[in-house]
């Protein structure tokens, strides 16, 4: 059930189609001190060899429902739904804001954990409000936006609630208009086709082609999409770090400066510079042919040796620029592993 094709099996499974199968489950791991594993569509975890001690709770709620008129729409849409064909469904309507976010696999209820964002959108900018089961207080809550704590790849469902919330159902509020376009690949991957003035479609058509020519868009047919997308997130660090990162390096070094200063960097160039190449490979895992950021399952990799490898790319960034990458994926069932530890590790 995870695109890395790793994992345990779990000791427990529930599929939970509505909020109320949510609020049994829970009680069931409470009565009898269950831990309680949240699982979506898979593709955003790392889940250890060994069998999972807890019960693994599949989010499979329903329900996708589009309202509003003037140009704004609501849409409603079960945790459990399929996020790529709700994007798909907003285009097609003529509705902005998930036009970038194509192709990205995984559930709608995945979505918000880590602000799921490609080629300039993040999906924070789309959310009115979440629905969740709060395990702290045994009730269905509504969560706006703002209670979300958004963040780069990141939200309070992530880091300072983790596990405190099931989330039930995303509301999203969108708008008629123009796409957006402000991704310098996006931009060139549209004027390569000469599309004048592009639509959603098109702009939703080269995202999907930007991605499958990255290995990012879940296809069985292709070996480089065994993987949990990106693996580790771009580092932001200070302008000060950023120039001397600059003086170590031979050509010019990419660089996306934030609002506050800070530098985004891309990791896949830190990753490529510090000697791990685009089809790298280490046994049964390596890196993606397409795209350096992925670490990919050749078949038959276990957990210990993807997180050797990660730990073992982290290292080597580390020592070439000083700059400590920390992982995008959820670790499960790794209880005090070591190796997780130092690859959550920041400086
Ligand atoms: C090929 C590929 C490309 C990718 N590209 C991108 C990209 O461009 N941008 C990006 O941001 N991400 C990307 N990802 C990562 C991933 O697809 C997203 O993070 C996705 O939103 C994860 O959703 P999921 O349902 O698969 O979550 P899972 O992997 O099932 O779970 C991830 C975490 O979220 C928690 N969770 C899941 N559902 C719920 C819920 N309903 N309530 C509470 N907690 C929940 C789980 O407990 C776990 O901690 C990519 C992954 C792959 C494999």
């Amino acid at each position: 059930m995870t695109t890395l094709g790793i994992g345990g099996a779990a000791r427990w499974f529930f599929r939970a189609r509505t909020a109320e199968d949510v609020a049994r489950a829970h009680r069931w791991c409470e009565a009898r001190r269950v831990p309680l594993v949240v699982l979506g569509g898979g593709s955003n975890v790392v889940v250890a060899d060994r069998s999972i001690e807890g019960l693994v709770l599949h989010i499979a709620i329903g329900g996708v429902d589009f309202s509003g008129r003037d140009g704004e729409a609501r849409v409603q849409a079960g945790a459990g739904e399929a996020w790529d064909p709700i994007v798909e469904m907003a285009v097609l309507r003529g509705l902005a804001g998930l036009e970038c976010l194509s192709g990205i696999p995984g559930s709608a209820g995945g979505t918000p954990i880590q602000n799921v964002g490609a080629y300039g959108q993040e999906v924070s900018q789309s959310i009115a409000g979440v629905t969740a089961f709060d395990r702290a207080s045994g009730e269905v809550v509504a969560l706006a936006a703002g209670e979300c704590g958004f963040g780069y790849r990141t939200s309070r469902f992530k880091h300072t609630d983790a596990g405190r919330f099931v989330v039930c159902g995303v509301t999203l509020q969108l708008r008629a208009g123009p796409p957006a376009i402000a991704y310098p690949e996006l931009i060139d991957e549209l004027q390569r086709g000469a599309i004048e003035a592009p639509g959603l479609i098109d702009v939703r058509e080269a995202v999907l082609s930007v991605r499958r020519r990255k290995g990012m868009v879940l296809d069985r047919a292709d070996p480089d999409t065994r993987s949990v997308g990106s693996f580790f997130m771009n580092p932001v660090v200070t302008a000060g770090v950023y120039e001397g990162l600059a003086a170590v390096s031979p050509g010019p070094v990419p660089g996306f400066p934030q609002p506050d200063g800070a530098v985004k960097v891309p990791a896949a160039w830190l990753i490529e510079r510090a000697g791990f190449a685009r089809g790298y490979q280490c046994g049964a895992v390596g890196l993606s042919s397409k795209h350096p950021l992925a670490l990919v399952n050749r078949g038959g990799a276990t957990a210990r040796d993807v997180l050797q490898l990660a730990a073992r790319i982290k290292r080597q960034v580390a020592d070439r620029f000083g700059i400590w990458l920390v992982p995008e994926p959820v670790f499960v069932g790794f209880d005090g592993d070591a190796d997780v530890r130092y690859l959550l590790e920041k400086r």
